[in-house]
């Protein structure tokens, strides 16, 4: 379903009315060893406020206080009057001028450094490129809804290439949003990278690459385009104006823990963009996985937006969950692995590998807040939600008689977020509500035994349609396959 056109113009007319103009004008220091910083000079407007504030950036995946990147604070037309960990605030001094400027220099905390797992989401500034997100690059005035904004690179070094999550090769970006968190959860590079470009149905995809790797550039750069255009297919959504992909190479710490050696690939799902991190050993296969999960979340963490989490709703294990399961559906669709290597990988890297965890049973809040300590902790919420994820679209699949299945739920979340200011954690009802009109039941029960409290779901539990079997292998963990006997087994389970 989607909103009726008559819906679309009045939306846009009252927000193009109510549009609030952002300049940022950047300029990049790289050269000197001891001083390397991004230089932002941000013209607002104060709307007649004689108090401004504005937001600061806590944290960003793993790094934490990053509001502590920022140095050489001015204010023309105004003064700072006090600065804490969230936000500046601003006393307006000039009374005739309608906007204020703003320069902050940012400091990235890792000058010189390699990029590891843990600095990865930082601002990133070495002598031969910047890699920085939104949310680093940009501070947002707090009186701000409606953004019109403008960017500005004045001065970067001679020959570095530019690319971001709205274009690419151009010293100046325009656009306009009625969500912060849409613009903030962008990506921002410049430097010396290999940069290469193609359209998926019309609209330009960029990816911009530095390292050395076993394979060429340009195969990266076609498992990349194919990606693009099997889930734009996917999501029926093929309107993305601009579409940029990154990969920068990332170094084990001198001293790595056992989950350094485990992630030598990461990413982040942004907007129209994501982002990738790799060792240079990293096999093909790893970067397939890498680039179909990474960029699910388009959808599945982007339009369909779960909200921040609260002391008693966290949703990550639907955003990670689902959008493995996804991706992997994506993989076998695109060609990328095969019907065996697909059930495969359910059933040992998800099934096996959450089963046979000390921590497989550990209740969600438990395992959110201990994420960060180990390996297999952060996988919980992945390992779940797939299991999740083909536990809800089996069920589905078979009451509805395969009319059905969790993609169209996806899609009615999609529709209740997407150009909203609605989540599904402070929505977390409507989350429920639509989940029982596909399920057919109050899955409140169900989510509070095996995602609030974590249990394993038993192999007797599965609700299937004819073309799947779940059953037990010898240490009693559910294993899914197809039911050989059904005739196009494989076509009606891949049919979304
Ligand atoms: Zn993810």
């Amino acid at each position: 379903m989607s909103p009726s056109p008559l819906f679309f113009l009045l939306f846009l007319s009252s927000f193009s009315l109510s549009a609030q103009n952002l300049r940022y004008t950047i300029e990049v220091e790289p050269q000197l060893a001891k001083d390397m910083r991004i230089a932002v000079d941000l013209e607002f407007y104060h709307s007649g406020h004689d108090t401004l504030y504005i937001g600061l950036p806590g944290q960003i995946n793993q790094v934490t206080k990053a509001y502590k990147h920022y140095r050489n604070w001015s204010v023309t037309g105004g003064r700072i009057v006090a600065r804490d960990s969230t936000k500046i605030t601003i006393k307006r001094t000039e009374k005739n001028a309608p906007t204020l400027q703003l320069h902050y220099d940012i400091f990235p905390p890792t000058v010189g450094d390699a990029v590891t797992r843990t600095n990865s989401s930082a601002p990133l500034l070495q002598p031969d490129y910047l890699h920085i997100r939104g949310y680093s690059l940009f501070l947002i005035p707090l009186n701000y809804k409606n953004f019109e904004v403008e960017v500005n690179w004045k001065k970067v070094p001679r020959g570095w290439k530019i690319q971001n999550s709205f274009s690419f090769d151009t010293k100046q970006q325009k656009f306009k949003s009625n969500n912060r968190e849409d613009w903030r959860r962008t990506n921002w590079i410049a430097g010396d990278f290999r940069q290469y470009k193609a359209n998926v149905f019309g609209k330009p995809v960029c990816f911009a690459v530095r390292g050395t790797w076993n394979f060429e550039d340009t195969t990266l750069f076609n498992i990349i385009l194919k990606t693009v255009k099997t889930q734009r297919e996917q999501w029926n959504d093929r309107d993305i104006d601009f579409y940029s992909v990154s990969l920068i190479p990332y170094k084990l710490p001198a001293k790595p823990s056992e989950w350094d050696k485990e992630s030598l690939c990461m990413g982040n799902g942004l907007y129209q963009s994501f982002v990738t991190y790799a060792d240079e050993s990293v096999l093909l296969d790893d970067f397939i996985d890498l680039f179909n999960h990474e960029m699910m979340h388009e959808w599945i963490g982007g339009r369909i937006d779960e909200g921040i989490a609260t002391a008693s709703i966290n949703m990550r294990w639907f955003v990670e969950g689902f959008t493995e399961y996804f991706a992997l559906r994506n993989r076998w669709k695109a060609g990328f692995m095969t019907e065996t290597e697909f059930f495969e990988e359910i059933n040992q890297e998800y099934f096996i590998a959450l089963y046979t965890s000390p921590n497989a049973e550990l209740p969600n809040l438990v395992a959110e807040s201990r994420r960060w300590e180990s390996y297999d902790l952060e996988r919980i919420a992945y390992r779940r939600g797939c299991i999740a994820a083909i536990y809800f679209d089996m069920a589905i699949r078979q009451r509805s008689n395969n009319k059905k299945n969790l993609f169209n739920l996806l899609n009615d979340l999609m529709d209740y977020t997407y150009g909203t200011d609605r989540n599904l954690t402070d929505s977390y009802d409507f989350f429920v509500e639509t989940l029982a009109e596909y399920y057919g039941e109050d899955p409140t029960k169900w989510l509070n035994l095996y995602i609030d409290q974590g249990k394993k779901i038993p192999s007797t539990a599965f609700k299937l349609p004819n073309y799947l079997v779940v059953s037990a292998n010898e240490a009693g963990i559910p294993q899914v396959q197809l039911n050989k006997a059904v005739k196009g087994a494989a076509d009606l389970f891949l049919k979304d």
